[in-house]
């Protein structure tokens, strides 16, 4: 069968497997501990089907435009990723994209599949295009690294050989999870009701990016602009 050209090259999952169920939405409100709203996808699952990372569509049911489409769900992981970041690995990350040509290289690389897979999801979601967050990706890329979580939910929803310091970080957590077996016993309460899905008021942005909350609300405000031409929502670059 032909792929047409929006159709990314890299995605771990199949579309039957994107589609999020009730259980899985469930699953990914009672692993953040509140309720999930504007999941159009999974984006990545356990090898025993549990989700491990949610795809939010590029714009929000209430309009608002959302950079951040791959958000780390799995409290394993999640807190395994906090424990790098609060190591230092982000700033050391940036330091080496400053020196290493090949690896900048790479990880501009990564943030043109983010952007491409981005697009192909508002399209198949039917979001369509979202010109407010046009060349806003997330976590820092392309040129630093301000968000392990997003960077780490980005290689889980590519699959290796995409996002390389997504991948260099899934290795450093070899210790608390590895994608080959599952993590998810006691990971997070399944007992009693999840956390109603339909009182929530926006999702949340991925380990509190003060950066990525920047772009949100410049892109909330630009959106709220009608009497303005579209803009991009970053003032990242
Ligand atoms: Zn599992």
């Amino acid at each position: 069968m032909d792929t047409t050209p929006s159709t990314p090259r890299h995605e771990s999952l199949d579309e039957r497997q994107r589609v999020p169920s009730d259980a899985d939405l469930d699953t990914l409100s009672r692993q953040l501990g509140r309720p999930v709203r504007d999941v159009v996808e999974i984006g990545a699952r356990c090898v025993c089907g549990n989700p491990l990372v949610a795809t939010t569509a590029p714009r929000l049911a209430s309009g608002i435009p959302f950079p951040t489409t791959f958000y780390l769900t799995h409290p394993v992981i999640t807190a395994a990723v906090s424990r790098l970041e609060a190591a230092g690995e982000m700033a050391a990350m940036t330091e080496r994209l400053g020196r290493d040509e090949a690896l900048a290289g790479a990880y501009r690389a990564a943030h043109e599949h983010y952007l491409a897979v981005r697009d192909a999801i508002g399209e198949r979601t039917g979001v369509g295009a979202v010109p407010e967050i046009a060349g806003v990706s997330a976590g820092g890329m392309p040129t630093r690294v301000k968000c392990l979580h997003v960077l780490v939910g980005h290689s889980l929803a590519a699959g290796p050989g995409v996002n390389p310091l997504g991948d260099e970080a899934l290795g450093k957590i070899a210790e608390w999870w590895t994608p080959e077996r599952c993590h998810c016993a006691g990971a997070w309460d399944t007992a009693g009701e999840a956390p109603a899905r339909d009182r929530s008021r926006h999702v949340k942005t991925q380990s509190g990016d003060p950066e990525a909350k920047k772009r949100e609300r410049a892109a909330a405000r630009a959106a709220a602009d009608a009497e303005r031409p579209a803009r991009a929502a970053g003032g990242d670059s």
